[in-house]
This record gives C-alpha cells, structure tokens and sequence, in this order.
C-alpha cells in the first residue's frame, strides 16, 4: 500500500518540484484494511507536500521491537507549538487564511486520528530539530502478509 501511494504521490511531488523519496522495511504487517492504511498514509503525505514550500518529503516504514512505524517528514514550516494539541481536531487549522489558499477542510489529520485508534494505533505530531514537522503512526505488528 506504502508503494501504491508513493507512486501516485510521487506525481504530485513531481509537479510542486518537491523531493519526495520513501523507504519501507520488508515484512512490515499490520491489522488494517488497505483502504484505511490508504487513507492514513495518504493524508499525512499530502499535507507535508502542501506544507513543505517545496522542500523535502521523507516517508519511512518500518519495525521497530513489536510496532511498525511509519513517519512522514517534511522541511516545511512545521506546527506552532501551541497548536500542535489541537491538530487532530476536526476541522482544525493553524493559519486559517492561508490553509485555506492552500485547499482542503481541515479533516485529513481528524481522519487519520480516528483511523489509527480504531486500530488501536497511535498517530503524533511534532516538529523536527532542523525545521519542518514530522508524523508517527505506530501500530502493533503483526504476522502474516504485509
Ligand atoms: P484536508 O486534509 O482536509 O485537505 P487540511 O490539510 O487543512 O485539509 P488536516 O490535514 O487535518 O487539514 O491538517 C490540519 C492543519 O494542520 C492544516 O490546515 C495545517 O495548518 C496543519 N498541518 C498539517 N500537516 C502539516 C505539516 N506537515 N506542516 C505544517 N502544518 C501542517
Ligand atoms: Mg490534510
């Protein structure tokens, strides 16, 4: 699934001229649908390529003791540290004039928030030593076919 976003992703990268290059470790198995692993990996890849100002978008997948985790980074502004509580609220936006220009409602992150509990997952944001701001899901591995 990891390999089916990158590739449409990698489109839209292209077109903003961002570097958007991924990673995935083998035998990365987790307990979802491909539809919500979809969606997960989705919104978190489309906010940091409309968020990066055209700077680098690193998406990483892999196993780490009994989780898989996956991160989406990007050089970007990053997130104000007072909103980052609220990030996963529907509807939440940081600046609101210009995440409008930027299109979208303000529910990708609420979306994928619900998504990974439901999974039993967590999902967190924070920003990155360097600049830009970074997601990671982590769910618990398991067995079987990836
Ligand atoms: P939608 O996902 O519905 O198209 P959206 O991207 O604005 O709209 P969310 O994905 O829920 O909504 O993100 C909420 C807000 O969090 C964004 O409007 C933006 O202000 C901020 N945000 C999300 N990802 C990043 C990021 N990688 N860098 C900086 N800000 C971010
Ligand atoms: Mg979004």
């Amino acid at each position: 699934v990891l390999e089916q976003v990158m590739r449409m992703m990698s489109l839209v990268a292209q077109e903003k001229g961002v570097d958007l290059t991924y990673e995935a470790a083998e035998g990365c198995a987790v307990r979802s649908t491909r539809d919500e692993l979809y969606q997960v990996i989705y919104n978190l890849t489309d906010n940091a390529l409309k968020y990066s100002a055209g700077a680098a978008v690193q998406v990483s997948l892999r196993k780490c003791g009994g989780q898989v985790v996956l991160t989406v980074a990007d050089r970007g502004p990053g997130i104000p540290e007072e909103d980052l509580p609220r990030i996963f609220e529907r509807f939440y936006r940081v600046d609101k004039a210009r995440s409008r220009a930027a299109g979208g409602t303000g529910l990708g992150l609420s979306i994928v928030s619900d998504t990974v509990r439901r999974q039993g997952g967590t999902v967190e944001a924070a920003n990155r030593p360097g600049g830009g701001a970074v997601f990671t899901v982590r769910w618990s591995a398991e067995e079987g076919e990836a």
